[in-house]
């Protein structure tokens, strides 16, 4: 008696069509190929030419001591918050 054994559960997968990569969740592919294979970088930063494809690598670049002075405590900085969510 041959007896399949299920190797894989049955689990939603997401599979990248340019390297193949796998994902859980569908965001996590779409972002990923955007950033990664598009190139695209949608967060950039008011204060220099500095451009970010995740807005958490913009929201820490804010932080760098080259903005930290300037944008620090600057209320801008509360108006990117909202304007990006
Ligand atoms: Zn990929
Ligand atoms: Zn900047």
């Amino acid at each position: 008696m041959v007896h399949k054994k299920k190797v894989h559960e049955k689990r939603k997968e997401y599979v990248c069509g340019h390297c193949g990569k796998k994902f859980v969740r569908k965001p996590n592919l779409l972002l990923h190929q955007k950033t990664v294979h598009e190139g695209r970088k949608d967060f950039a930063c008011d204060k220099c030419e500095k451009k970010f494809s995740q807005k958490g690598n913009l929201l820490s670049h804010h932080r760098t001591i080259m903005h930290a002075t300037s944008a620090g405590r600057n209320s801008e900085v509360n108006q990117i918050c909202r304007g990006t969510k």
